[in-house]
């Protein structure tokens, strides 16, 4: 049998990951991907719970849905991701219209469910966690299918922390952790068809654990991650890009997100230093510059413990970046404790970051704080925040006007809408920053480490022109997909 689906993905890139998980699914059962919710068989609502009014949100598109369910009633009208998860069947009660509730452990389960629905079975809700036998959805290929220059890979879900802002353990459930045999799988089956960069991700993705990997280090303390191995064992296992003779397959670069700083050890540090495939650039949450603060978020470390923790990372390898999340307004912050985030920010001197008014989420302890720092107040704290960090980042980025950098060319630029031919494409440096280079012929460039002199410097992005003339590469390869989407946060 043959449908079409359609998945609207809101939130971050874990999403974005399930998202290309569903479709995975989908296609193997016959599935075929359009982008009008119009045409479609299946629509699925892939939602985020973390910081927005997740479930107004959900109701406005289910709203906008519904005409068209009117109009075509076996329309499958399916909600994924976070508020699945948390609303489980309730959501079916409280919005007819849904047929199906699916959470990120059931995503296998979708193609039956749906089929299903087509044969006239009552609205379901799935939403068990796998957590005595976890799943991992792999990728793999279809036949002549190049990869994405920059692949995601799954190495670990759930969230053991119990920060008290946050959602993720009730959404995502407990850590699991995906064999460090079936991430360097998975690595090099992406490798081999193409991928030049990989994104391990997990909501703590260096709390990593295998008991098949060398111990952590004693060094180390308690901590007892294994996530610096992992590393050194992709580092090891999978080939080095290389761009001549020809365009073999070959990693560049390894990034990961998003770390809890209470995992970032000494060894994972001694791996920045030894393994030259990791990019230099670490994004690194803080949420707050103040130790009262960081106490009752339940952070588990302290501005000190964060500061030398940083310090760490930025010996091991010269000219490391951090990036940071920084959360403005929690229950009881007082000017003095936001002059201290603002304080941390400028001692690190983090070269971007992505901050958030505090939003109370369901079921997370700090509800019993109250959500007391008035919305003005917050918004004028974010603004405060901007302000600083534009100027680090703006000094930042004018710093490397005049340097030559090593671009990993992902597609066109954001502002050609995927349109190759013009000339203009977007990459970004082995520090993460994001460069735009314009060059009759850039397109040939897609998927390739290019050499470059940084010309100029634009709010966000870097500008630059390559060093060699592009013709003198060897022939593009054919089907690369182009850029991925970016990080939402
Ligand atoms: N691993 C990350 C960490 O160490 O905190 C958590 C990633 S979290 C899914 C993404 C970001 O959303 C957090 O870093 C935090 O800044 C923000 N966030 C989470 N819960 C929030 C809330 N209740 N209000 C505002 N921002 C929130």
């Amino acid at each position: 049998m043959t449908f079409r689906y359609a998945i609207q993905t809101f939130g971050c890139q874990m999403n974005v990951h399930d998202t290309d998980r569903m479709a995975g699914v989908l296609r193997a059962a016959g599935g075929i991907a359009v982008e009008a919710v119009e045409q479609a068989d299946l629509v699925v609502l892939n939602t985020c719970s973390v910081r927005e009014r997740a479930e107004q949100k959900l109701r406005s598109e289910v709203g906008k849905l519904a005409p068209l369910k009117r109009a075509r009633p076996d329309m499958v009208i399916a909600v994924a991701g976070c508020v699945a998860q948390q609303e489980g069947e309730s959501l079916l009660k409280r919005m007819r219209h849904i047929d199906l509730v699916i959470g990120p452990d059931n995503i296998a389960e979708l193609p039956a469910l749906a089929l299903e629905q087509w044969g006239g079975s009552p609205p379901v809700a799935r939403t068990e966690f796998d957590t005595a036998a976890p799943r991992f959805l792999t990728w793999a290929p279809r036949e002549g299918q190049e990869a994405p220059v920059v692949a995601f890979v799954t190495t670990m879900k759930g969230c053991d922390e119990r920060c008290s802002f946050c959602i993720v353990p009730y959404t995502r459930g407990p850590e699991r952790y995906r064999p460090a045999r079936e991430v360097v799988n998975e690595v090099s089956r992406f490798v081999q068809a193409g991928s030049r960069e990989v994104l391990l991700l997990g909501q703590t993705v260096d709390s990593f654990r295998d008991p098949a990997l060398p111990p952590a280090d004693p060094e180390d303390g308690l901590d007892g991650s294994q996530f610096p191995e992992l590393l050194r064992l992709i580092a090891r296992e999978i080939p080095r890009y290389r761009r001549q003779p020809s365009r073999a397959p070959g990693l560049a670069r390894l990034r990961y997100t998003s770390p809890h700083p209470r995992h970032a050890t000494a060894s994972l540090a001694r791996a920045h230093a030894e393994l030259d495939v990791l990019a230099g650039h670490v994004h690194l949450p803080v949420q707050s510059g103040s130790d009262r603060v960081l106490r009752r978020m339940i952070r588990r470390y302290t501005r000190s413990e964060y500061l030398a923790r940083v310090d760490r990372l930025k010996c091991s390898r010269p000219n490391l970046t951090v990036s940071t999340d920084i959360i403005v307004g929690f229950p009881g912050e007082t000017e003095d404790d936001f002059e201290e985030t603002l304080s941390l920010v400028r001692e690190v001197a983090f070269v971007s970051l992505y901050a958030f008014k505090y939003s109370p989420r369901p079921h997370t302890p700090a509800l019993r704080l109250g959500d007391d720092v008035p919305e003005a107040v917050k918004s004028e704290r974010l603004a405060r925040l901007f302000e600083v960090a534009d100027v680090l980042s703006q000094k930042h980025l004018s710093g490397l006007v005049g340097t030559r950098q090593h671009v990993l060319v992902e597609g066109a630029s954001k502002s050609e809408k995927g349109d190759l031919s013009r000339g203009r494409v977007q990459g970004r440096t082995e520090r993460s920053e994001i460069v735009h280079i314009q060059a009759p012929g850039a397109a040939a460039l897609v998927g390739e480490v290019v050499e470059v002199d940084i010309t100029r410097a634009n709010k966000h992005s870097l500008l630059a022109v390559p060093t060699e003339p592009i013709d003198s590469l060897p022939a593009p390869r054919p089907k690369l997909d182009g850029a991925r989407r970016l990080p939402l946060w």
